[in-house]
């Protein structure tokens, strides 16, 4: 039994799985919430007769499904959502609430399609668990909490994900996205850009507004350090070579007639080597002490690295097997993905492990409207990017593609060779 024999017995669970979908989509869970849908996934894989491990870093679980010889591999979804307000008036749309880690309430939405990961990881999981005699080996789905908050992959390693399955041979993971739903890609190498989240906080002297002289200006202090952060890109990479160092937020203050005592920077960036991001944060911190030390600040400047996102830089041998196997299936010619600037933390699973691994995308949209768009030059405003409260993957066939995909990449493993 082949690959494609597999996923010819799709169209028989079918059904279930579009029901699940717009079930999970109804139901969103925020990062390190996500305690009803790991509960539905940990009840259909137990059911389908996996070894089920629940409660690994929070709310992450695996099912591992033991085959005879040959290789182990990961498979892993991630299952939260976002505090989003949905617009997408579909029949399905989530009008949840949630509380946030600061205690606010705010509306829920998976407008980043966790949903869509989740079922199709679980799809492929009900293949292989239906079909042993296709393949050999040992199967781990693996669903983690909070990839939005980029620590759910690192929180599960360190809550000792790796004492409860075997070391796998690879690790896969794949991604819905604004792409036609004909489209899976891929690249070998540096895929998805590596990125922190920086809070820098500046010390100055608070004073009197109309008394400038007895203070040291936080906010001129702040000021100096956005204008030179922002050379750090086109002054001190090579031209054409990528990074980002973005500003996102400056607060100081709140009176006219008072100089106040701090200011706070928020910054974000990314790169595609380790390199780079090192250098960019040594930029960082040299230009924010060096403007504190000419401004007379009366202490240290203070770097708070928050979110922190590992580079995803698939592997060659991994590219080569998979993507020859979505040619063989899908038809058409392996399709280079671009780097992408948008982060991921999938990755530390397999590097914790000590695996190579591979990361894809697929396309969740209308192949003629995307087309449509994409001549007109109207793109971003015809496909909401992921992350918006428009974002509404077609559920099928974006669940074909999806599971078909996580399906041929499985077995380009795992295939029973006679
Ligand atoms: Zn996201
Ligand atoms: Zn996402």
């Amino acid at each position: 039994m082949t690959a494609a024999d597999l996923l010819a017995e799709l169209d028989t669970i079918q059904p279930w799985h579009l029901d699940f979908y717009q079930d999970l989509h109804r139901h969103p869970e925020l990062s390190f919430q996500e305690v009803r849908t790991a509960g539905l996934v940990s009840d259909r894989l137990s059911h389908l007769g996996y070894d089920v491990h629940t409660g690994i870093g929070g709310t992450g679980l695996v099912g591992v499904l033991h085959n005879g010889d040959g290789p182990t591999v990961l498979a892993r979804a991630d299952m939260d959502a976002l505090p989003v307000r949905e617009a997408t008036g579909l029949p399905y749309a989530s009008t949840a609430t949630g509380t946030d880690s600061t205690g606010h309430q705010t509306p829920v939405m998976h407008a980043c399609g966790h949903d869509m990961h989740v079922t199709c990881l679980l799809a492929a999981a009900q293949l292989m668990a239906d079909h042993r005699d296709a393949w050999s080996g040992t199967f781990i789905a693996l669903f983690q909490p909070a990839e939005e908050l980029g620590t759910g992959a690192r929180t599960m390693v360190e809550d000792g994900l790796a004492d409860v399955i075997p070391k796998p041979d690879v690790a896969l993971g794949q991604h819905v996205i604004g792409l036609p739903h004909d489209t899976v890609a891929s690249r070998p190498g540096a895929a998805l850009s590596a990125a922190d989240s920086i809070r820098i906080t500046l010390h100055g002297r608070g004073t009197h507004g109309s008394m400038p002289h007895y203070g040291i200006d936080p906010i001129l202090l702040g000021s100096a350090v956005v204008m030179r952060l922002n050379a750090i890109v086109s002054r001190e990479l090579p031209p054409g070579h990528f990074g980002i160092v973005t500003v996102g937020s400056f607060q100081s203050g709140s009176k006219s007639n008072v100089i106040p005592e701090t200011a706070t920077l928020l910054l974000n960036l990314r790169a595609y080597d380790d390199r780079t991001r090192q250098q960019l944060r040594d930029a960082i911190e040299r230009i924010v002490k060096a403007e504190c030390e000419a401004s007379g600040s009366p202490a240290p400047p203070e770097f708070d690295y928050t979110n922190a996102f590992p580079l995803t830089e698939n592997s060659l041998d991994a590219y080569e097997k998979v993507s020859a196997a979505f040619t063989e299936h899908f038809g058409n010619e392996a399709i280079l993905m671009k780097p992408s600037t948008v982060s991921e933390d999938f990755s530390d699973i397999p590097r914790a492990l000590g695996a190579p691994y591979l990361y894809w995308i697929w396309g969740g949209f209308d192949p003629d409207t995307y087309r449509r768009a994409e001549a007109d030059g109207t793109l971003s405003k015809v496909i909401p990017g992921n992350h918006a409260s428009t974002f509404a993957p077609v559920p099928e066939p974006t669940f074909r593609t999806g599971a078909s995909a996580m399906t041929v990449a499985l077995m380009s493993y795992l295939a029973r060779r006679s």
